[in-house]
């Protein structure tokens, strides 16, 4: 079971453009910041590769060519901002690929607005001639309903992105818990306050992937400052930052951090030791 950070960055991207800051400009790599997105990778109880993608922004062509995704199983949706979902056209290669639909998760409030923007996808008969567009079997999900998918349990969670609803997603899994198996996984990227119903989902996490955009406040993302007293409150095992602006530099900011969390940068993959092929067993002590 691997999870692995496909985009770090706030909406419009680290570095931004036309923008010359220390940030911006660095040659740290861990600096360069893919719109978010993340995407778990594992065997289901078939021993049959599944990838689940969260979110798909402007940025997925480029995330799934530096992940070398071959497949996507399932798209989970977190909310219609343009940054997680702008990339959704380009899950028409992976229907070639694998020769089938994608299962897509979201609330009805981002299917409405998926509807309005990829018209010529979800209502492909009324395009003037028959053209490539993915093909998609939209499933609509609510806090707190679970579903399962292909061995790992999914529960949508309720979160607040200033005053608009989002979605944040728990997965849990049968797998055996092995070390590194970053699961139970805490998905909460766009998040600026959490609701009381949520909190109880958010206990005995393995992993928290939790909204950090900057030092200071802001009106619908947790600072970073919000976010460290967040993952206290939540206490996972280990929580990951997300969603970062230009005003945060990785390694400056990481000699900050208390232990326990990181700021996540694109392409780190946790649970590197059960890559698909390699035994789920728990090794020696
Ligand atoms: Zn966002
Ligand atoms: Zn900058
Ligand atoms: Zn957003």
């Amino acid at each position: 079971m691997q999870f692995e950070f496909l985009g770090t960055g706030t909406s419009s991207g680290v570095p931004a453009i036309a923008c010359d800051c220390p940030v911006c400009t660095s040659s740290d790599p861990r600096d360069r910041r893919l719109r978010t997105s993340g995407c778990l990778r594992f065997r289901d109880p078939h021993g049959r590769e599944r990838v689940i993608l969260i979110d798909a922004g402007p940025d997925l062509r480029q995330q799934a060519l530096r992940a070398r995704l071959d497949r996507v199983d399932a798209i989970v949706f977190t909310h219609n901002h343009v940054d997680h979902t702008f990339g959704l056209d380009e899950v028409r290669r992976f229907n070639v690929v694998m020769d089938r639909a994608i299962d897509v998760y979201a609330e009805q409030r981002t299917f409405d607005a998926l509807h309005r923007v990829f018209a010529h996808i979800f209502e492909s008969a009324s395009n003037v001639q028959p053209s490539f567009v993915a093909s998609l079997i939209p499933h609509r999900i609510e806090p707190g309903m679970c579903f399962e998918m292909y061995g790992v349990r999914v529960t949508p969670l309720r979160l607040l992105h200033g005053r608009l609803p989002v979605l944040g997603f728990r997965f849990d899994s049968a797998q055996p818990k092995t070390p590194d198996n970053p699961l139970p996984l805490g998905y909460c990227t766009d998040v600026s306050g959490i609701p009381p119903q949520t909190w109880r989902d958010l206990e005995g996490l393995k992993t928290l992937v939790l909204d950090g955009l900057r030092h200071r406040k802001h009106p619908t993302h947790f600072s970073i400052g919000q976010a460290i007293s967040v993952a206290r409150q939540v206490a996972a095992e280990q929580t990951f930052l997300v969603h970062m602006s230009h005003e945060v530099s990785h390694n400056a900011m990481e000699r900050e951090l208390p232990e326990g969390i990181r700021l996540a940068y694109d392409g780190l993959v946790l649970g590197k030791g059960t890559e698909s092929g390699e035994s789920t067993e728990a090794p020696p002590e």
